[in-house]
C-alpha cells in the first residue's frame, strides 16, 4: 500500500480519515469481474430484471414529461426505449455473461466501451452526441441491478470517502444527501462547481481538481482528506496519522469558536449594519444555516428539488418545500430562486438536448420561458407559499429587458388565476433578478427601474466576464474576484441600484471570503449571502472594520492595475488598523 501526498483544491473545509469508496468503479469499470459457471443463470436473471425495471422507469418518466411539458420533450424517451430493447444490445450483454462468465456490471461496462468507440468514430456531431443516450440507458440498467436493495448502496457510503472522477450535480445531490458521507475527493471540479457548493452546505470536507486520484487509489485504501488545505494523503503511516489527530483537534477548537461568533451582532466597528444570509440547496439545511448565524435564506437553489429525484415535482410538492422554508425561516426573509436548469445542471427527467456550449445555452430563465408549464407550476407554488409574508422571488440569468416584460406578464396571469381559484398569496411579494450575465450588469441602471431588488451571482458573473469556466481546474487560477474589471462592474451595479433605491444582495461564493467580503462592504454591499459555514468568519471580519475607512481604501484600490495589486493594497492599508479582521482566516482559510 503506497503512501502518497497529493494537492488539489480544498473546496469544503474539515479534516477526516477514512476508507475509500471508488464511485467510478461502481459504473463501467474496466476491471472485469467474473462469476463461476453455476451463477451464470443468476446473472442473466439479474440483467433481465434490471432491464424490466429500467423499461418501467423510462415509460413512467415519458408519460409524466408528456403530460407536463408536451410531446416534443417526451420523444427522447422513445429513443431510450428503443435503445433498451435493441436486440443487438441485449444479445451482446447476454453473450458476454454466458460465454465469458463476467458479472452483469462488467458486461455493461464492456458494452459501454464498445459503443463509446463506435460513436467516437462517427464524424457527424449530432449522431456522436447520441452516445450520451446510450450511456444514460446503460447507467439506468446498472442502477437497477440492485434495485430493491437500495439500502446496501446507501450504506456503502456511510462513514466512507467518496472518490470519483467527477459528479454530476444530480448524482451529487442524490449521493450526498443520503447523509453520512465522510468526505468527497474528485479528479475534476473547481471551487464554485455545484458539487463543491453542495458539499459545503452539507459540511462534507471536499478536495477537487486532483487530476488522476481515481487512478492512484484502490477501494479500501485509507485516506486523509484535508478540505481546508486541499491536501489528500493516501495510506498515511503512523507518524502522519498522529499529525492528523492534532490538526483535527485544532480544527475542532476553531469550529467551536465560529459557533460562538454566530451569535454576535452583525454591525461594523462604526455601527453599520450588515446582513449575513445563507445559500441553501435543500430545505433540510435551514436549521444548520440558522445555527451559523444566518439572518434568512439569501438564496434557495430550487433546481435541487428536480436534481434530487427522477420524476417531475408537482405543484403540491413544490409548495410543501417553499412553505416549509418560509415557516422555518420566519420572520426572516427567504429568497427563492426559480430553477436554474441547464449549464452544468442537467435535468435528467427532461432529457434536455445536449448543447455544444451549455453554460451559454438554454439555461435558467431561458429554459423556464421555453417550458412555461413547468415555470407556471413553480410560480404558483412560490406565490402560494408567500402568504407567510417573508418570501421573495429571484429570477436567474436575466440578460435583457424583454425577459422582464415576459416574466411580469406571466406573474400577472398566475396571480389572476390564483385569485380566481380563491388561493391566498402575498400580492406584494418582491420579485428581483440575479445579476450574473455581464450584459445585465452593464444595463443595471435600466433594470433597476423595473425590478424590486438585485442579487449578484458572482460565480457566473465572473465566469462570463473573465471567460473562466467555473468548473475547470485548469483555468481556476484566472478566477480573480479582485480583478479591477470585476470591481468596476460591481461598482456600476451598486450605483445603479442605489440610484433607484433598490436592495442589492450578493450570493456568489465571493461573499464567503473574509477579505473579499471586506472589499464588497467597501463597494456598498450590505447583504452577504453565502454557504452558512462561512458566515461566522465573514461576520468576524466585517465586525472588525470601519465601513467608512474600507470604502475609502476600496475606492482608491479601484484604480490599480491587477488583482494582486488590489489585494496587497487593501491588506497593507487595513491590516495595521484592524488586525482582528485578518485573524479569523484560521484553519478554514
Ligand atoms: C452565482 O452564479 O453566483 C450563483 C449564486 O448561482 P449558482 O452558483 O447557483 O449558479
Ligand atoms: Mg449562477
Amino acid at each position: 500500500m503506497e503512501y502518497l501526498r497529493l494537492r488539489g483544491i480544498g473546496v469544503s473545509p474539515g479534516i477526516v480519515l477514512g476508507e475509500v469508496v471508488l464511485a467510478d468503479r461502481i459504473l463501467f469499470s474496466p476491471r472485469k469481474e467474473y462469476v463461476p459457471p453455476h451463477r451464470v443463470q443468476e446473472e442473466l436473471d439479474r440483467l433481465k430484471n434490471a432491464v424490466d425495471r429500467a423499461r418501467k422507469e423510462i415509460s413512467g418518466i415519458k408519460a409524466q414529461v408528456r403530460d407536463m411539458v408536451g410531446e416534443e420533450h417526451a420523444f427522447i424517451f422513445d429513443a431510450h426505449l428503443l435503445i433498451l430493447d435493441d436486440p443487438a444490445l441485449a444479445a451482446g450483454l447476454r453473450r458476454l455473461i454466458r460465454e465469458e462468465n463476467v458479472r452483469t456490471e462488467s458486461a455493461l461496462a464492456e458494452m459501454h466501451e464498445h459503443y463509446r468507440r463506435l460513436f467516437e468514430a462517427i464524424s457527424d456531431e449530432y449522431i456522436r452526441q447520441r452516445q450520451a443516450d446510450v450511456t444514460d440507458v446503460l447507467t439506468r440498467i446498472h442502477r437497477n441491478l440492485d434495485a430493491g436493495n437500495d439500502k446496501v448502496a446507501a450504506e456503502d457510503l456511510r462513514g466512507k470517502i467518496l472518490v470519483a472522477h467527477d459528479l454530476l450535480p444530480s448524482e451529487a445531490a442524490t449521493r450526498l444527501s443520503q447523509g453520512g458521507v465522510l468526505a468527497v475527493v474528485l479528479d475534476q471540479g473547481g471551487p464554485t462547481s455545484h458539487v463543491a457548493i453542495l458539499a459545503r452546505s452539507l459540511d462534507i470536507p471536499t478536495v477537487v481538481g486532483l487530476h488522476d486520484i481515481t487512478q492512484r487509489v484502490n477501494a479500501h485504501d485509507q485516506l486523509i482528506v484535508d478540505g481546508t488545505d486541499g491536501e489528500v494523503i493516501i495510506n498515511p503511516p503512523l507518524m502522519v496519522r498522529k499529525e492528523f489527530q492534532s490538526k483535527r483537534a485544532k480544527y475542532e477548537v476553531y469550529r467551536q469558536e465560529l459557533r460562538r461568533v454566530a451569535t454576535w451582532a452583525s454591525v461594523t466597528l462604526d455601527g453599520v449594519r450588515f446582513i449575513p444570509m445563507a445559500n441553501i440547496e435543500l430545505p433540510e439545511e435551514i436549521g444548520h444555516a440558522l445555527s451559523y448565524g444566518a439572518e434568512g435564506v439569501g438564496l434557495f437553489r430550487s433546481e435541487f428539488i428536480y436534481l434530487q429525484r427522477t420524476t417531475l415535482p408537482t405543484e403540491e410538492e413544490h409548495f410543501e418545500i417553499y412553505d416549509r422554508l418560509a415557516r422555518e425561516a420566519s420572520p426572516r426573509p427567504v429568497y427563492i430562486r426559480t430553477i436554474d436548469i441547464g449549464g452544468e445542471k442537467a435535468l435528467p427527467q427532461l432529457k434536455i438536448e445536449a448543447e455544444p456550449n451549455p453554460a451559454l445555452g438554454l439555461r435558467a430563465i431561458r429554459f423556464s420561458l421555453r417550458n412555461r408549464e413547468l415555470f407556471r407550476i413553480q410560480i404558483r407554488a412560490i406565490l402560494r407559499a408567500s402568504v407567510q409574508g417573508n418570501v421573495r422571488v429571484i429570477i436567474p440569468m436575466i440578460t435583457e429587458m424583454e425577459e422582464i416584460g415576459e416574466i411580469r406578464d406571466l406573474f400577472a396571469e398566475v396571480r389572476q388565476e390564483l385569485s380566481a381559484q380563491g388561493k391566498a398569496f402575498d400580492p406584494a411579494v418582491p420579485v428581483g433578478i440575479m445579476i450574473e450575465v455581464p450584459a445585465a450588469a452593464a444595463i443595471s441602471d435600466l433594470l433597476a427601474r423595473e425590478v424590486d431588488f438585485f442579487s449578484i451571482g458572482t460565480n457566473d458573473l465572473l465566469q462570463y466576464y473573465l471567460a473562466v469556466d467555473r468548473s475547470n481546474e485548469h483555468v481556476s487560477y484566472l478566477y480573480k474576484p479582485l480583478h479591477p474589471a470585476a470591481l468596476r462592474l460591481l461598482k456600476h451595479v451598486f450605483i445603479s441600484a442605489s440610484r433607484y433605491g433598490k436592495d442589492v444582495a450578493l450570493c456568489g461564493e465571493m461573499a464567503a471570503d473574509p477579505l473579499l467580503a471586506i472589499v464588497l462592504l467597501g463597494l456598498g454591499l450590505r447583504t452577504f449571502s453565502m454557504n452558512p459555514i462561512f458566515i461566522p468568519r465573514v461576520k468576524k471580519a466585517l465586525r472588525a472594520v470601519e465601513a467608512r475607512t474600507v470604502r475609502r481604501v476600496v475606492n482608491q484600490a479601484m484604480n490599480l492595475r491587477s488583482a494582486q495589486e488590489v489585494e496587497e493594497f487593501v491588506i497593507e492599508k487595513l491590516l495595521p488598523k484592524y488586525p482582528d479582521a485578518f485573524l479569523m482566516t484560521g484553519p478554514t482559510k
